[in-house]
């Protein structure tokens, strides 16, 4: 079957054409600045050059009108009719505590998806918005919900519970969430087959570096701890994003800078991270080139960021009281040597032996450490749209 995978953002829209039997990708692209001046269409068929058209997308109806004629169009296309696509998935970002699973769309599914709005206003429409633009552009296709939250709704309440007065949690919901869910499940599922553990007797800790970044436990498959929260600003430093601080910072900072919680949310979110702390900005890429030319604060910011991922592995391998293997993914996890090294010199305690080897292996799967490593490190690149058609066609 061919699986349309959509991932759908305020202004954006990434899609990816799956073949669910071979699991290769037919064609993939995104639509940016849908609704703005200036939308544009880039679409790629593997193996062929990059097509880019720019033409306006008034609203995201369009965006997925100008994406199937692409699909079916007779220069670029990849399929002759509609027909082909047997199903489409879509990432929705919060399913909240009602949606522990994928699910098929239907009304009462969207009515569940908005009810979760206002936990992710940045995020929940936009998906929505894709999701009813997807209707009307293919009104018989099936149509499948795979949520960012619904990994990590197996965690206990000590792990989700946040110290706050519980009515809060009774009466609004607030409480830790997580994000990356499929990452995470993928990642943490290929490691257990790779490593051969035996899935009802595991622990994983999966470090999703990427722009956004979450670490998870999972124990015997199932997410036990994850480090984003309510929202993602939870718990790494991320590109622009804060992750952990003190809360007070926030009242401290709004009194000096004279300013309200919505900038000052604006900043945890935007202008923080690695970007903020090294005044360079949120690509490790460029981190990394200042930091080998000796500037201070790329040093220093490599540093932050990834003594707060061994942190985090710490934490994690003292709620599952043990772990089988560390696993790195997503663009910098997978890419970003220095950063994967770092966070390897503070492992050594677990029974960590890096293969010296290794030390600039990236981009593809593999394991990092050495045959009498006592805790395995592995490197195993995401794939979420994939992990989408799966979940897709397991439910059509
Ligand atoms: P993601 O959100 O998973 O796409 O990850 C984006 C981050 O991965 C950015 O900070 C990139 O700088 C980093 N990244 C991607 N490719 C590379 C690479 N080849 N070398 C170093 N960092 C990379």
């Amino acid at each position: 079957m061919k699986v349309l995978v959509i991932n759908c953002g305020s202004s954006s829209l990434k899609y990816q054409l799956i073949d669910s039997d071979s699991e290769e990708v037919i064609a993939k692209g995104l639509c940016e600045r849908i609704t703005i001046e200036g939308s544009m269409l880039t679409h790629q068929v593997p193996g062929k050059d990059k097509v880019e058209v720019k033409s306006p997308m008034p609203d995201h109806k369009a965006a997925v009108s100008m994406v199937l004629d692409m699909l079916t169009s007779s220069e670029h296309g990849v399929i002759s009719d509609l027909s082909e696509i047997g199903a489409v998935g879509h990432r929705v970002v919060h399913g909240g505590e009602k949606f522990a699973k994928s699910v098929v769309i239907d009304d009462d599914v969207i009515k569940a998806i908005a009810e979760c709005n206002d936990l992710a206003p940045l995020h929940n429409p936009a998906n929505l918005i894709g999701i009813e633009a997807c209707k009307a552009c293919m009104p018989n296709v099936p149509m499948v919900a795979v949520f960012d939250t619904a990994f990590h709704q197996t965690m206990p309440k000590k792990a989700y519970l946040y110290g706050l007065p519980y009515e809060y949690y009774e009466d609004y919901k607030v409480r830790r969430y997580g994000f990356h869910g499929t990452s995470h499940s993928f990642v943490s599922k290929r490691c257990i087959e790779l490593l051969n553990l035996d899935p009802k007797n595991s622990k994983v800790i999966v470090c999703h570096l990427g722009n956004g970044a979450s670490i998870s436990a999972v124990l015997n498959g199932e997410s036990v701890d994850t480090s984003m929260g309510l929202t993602p600003l939870e718990g790494l430093i991320m590109g622009t994003r804060s992750g952990d601080i003190d809360p007070a910072i926030m009242e401290f900072l709004a009194n000096k800078l004279n300013v309200g919680i919505p900038e000052i949310m604006n900043i945890l979110n935007k202008k923080s991270g690695v970007a903020g702390l090294s005044k360079i900005g949120s690509d490790f890429r460029d981190l990394g080139a200042a930091a080998d030319n000796g500037d201070e604060l790329a040093i220093t910011t490599l540093d932050t960021y990834s003594y707060r991922v061994a942190k985090y592995i710490g934490a994690y391998a003292a709620a599952m009281n043990g772990v089988d293997a560390i696993c790195f993914t997503a663009g910098i996890g997978e890419n970003n040597t220095t950063v994967r090294n770092k966070v390897s010199e503070y492992l050594g305690y677990l029974g960590v032996v890096m293969d010296e080897s290794k030390r600039d292996f990236r981009g593809e799967e593999g394991e990092l450490t050495a045959p009498d490593s006592k805790v395995k490190v592995m490197l195993i690149p995401t794939n979420e749209e994939l992990a989408i058609a799966r979940e897709t066609v397991a439910l059509v």
